[in-house]
């Protein structure tokens, strides 16, 4: 998958006062197959949307995204079926994934029938079988149970096992362990792993949870108010942080070992409103090391090895 220039400007207000507010701005980034490529970054950073427009639930003001070199909007008007087939999505709450007056078997035997993937019930039965047992779930204990009856790290990996249904090559999972258990949230981004490793799928995993996402990625990009500011190997980006971003959002990664407390001030100077609406650096406002001419211009991205980082300190 590629992303090229990726931007999307929302107007927001009333039509007396209408405001633009550009949730993302010019995202670049590729996604090879297998890969675990994660997009991170505080509420309000553009992750969510940049992975709604991959998905096709909202468009893009300009912009490209390209699925196997051919650009993404077109397919899906041409060759839907194929495009549900390869791309697959896990969302946030695993609760509102499935209807609860429906028991949950009867999603995966509709994907299957809708889709064409299977013609016969017994057909239907042996693919979700292999599926189940891909994320540790037996099928006697999915038949016939509404989604009540299991918990949320279970439900999660139901709706993991939906979407493997087609065999994706690309699952876009958005916040998929923030409404799970924190007990359970290690064995659901393990699940992504094994998938990566036996079924060579991709994972376009977004969070604000660095934790997992340095366990999970293999590279991962740090957006903050519509833009990538840094990308690159996840283990070099979140061991090594650049931008001055990452680096305090990584030192509000909850440090139990007093002696090891990072301690470097947060800087809270602009509101969300004028972050957004910043023409230079979005950061400048709480930037520790901001210098007189982030404020007016926009930094372009540096490369350090093998990282880009969007900050005037690395010209
Ligand atoms: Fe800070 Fe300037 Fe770098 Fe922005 S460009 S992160 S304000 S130093």
């Amino acid at each position: 998958l590629e992303v090229k220039g990726l931007t999307k400007i929302y107007s927001l207000g009333s039509i007396f006062s209408r405001i633009k507010i550009t949730a993302v701005e010019d995202v670049n980034f590729e996604v090879m197959q297998p890969e675990i490529f994660t997009l991170a970054g505080e509420s309000g950073c553009g992750k969510t949307t940049t992975a709604k427009i991959i998905l096709g639930f909202e468009e893009q003001t300009s912009g490209m995204v390209f699925y196997r070199g051919k650009p993404i909007n077109e397919l899906r008007k041409k060759d839907k079926i194929q495009m549900l087939r390869e791309i697959q999505a896990v969302f946030q709450n695993p609760f509102s994934t499935f209807n609860p007056l429906r028991t949950v078997d009867s999603y995966f035997y509709e994907t299957l029938l809708n889709l064409k993937i299977v013609s016969s019930k017994k057909e239907a039965e042996k693919k979700i079988e292999e599926k189940l047992a891909a994320v540790g779930i037996s099928f006697e204990e999915f038949t016939q149970r509404y989604p009540n009856e299991f918990s949320g790290g279970q439900l999660q990996r139901l709706s993991i096992a939906r979407a493997l249904l087609t065999d994706p090559s690309l699952i876009v999972a958005d916040e998929p362990v923030s409404m799970v258990d924190a007990s359970l949230r290690m064995s659901i981004v393990n699940l992504f792993k094994d998938l990566k490793e036996k079924y060579s799928v991709s994972v376009i995993y977004i969070t604000h949870d660095l934790t997992t996402a340095y366990y999970v990625s293999d590279r991962i990009a740090i957006m903050f108010r519509g833009n990538i500011v840094e990308m690159g190997p996840a283990e070099e980006v979140l061991s090594n942080p650049k931008h001055p971003y990452t680096q305090l959002l990584r030192e509000s990664v909850p440090e139990p070992d007093p002696e090891k407390r990072w301690g470097t001030k947060v800087v809270l100077a602009d509101t969300e409103h004028e972050e957004y609406l910043r023409i230079g650096c979005k950061f400048a406002g709480r930037c520790p090391s901001a210098m007189e001419k982030c404020k007016k211009n926009n930094p372009p991205y540096f490369k350090v090895n093998d990282v880009l980082v969007k900050c005037f300190l690395y010209k």
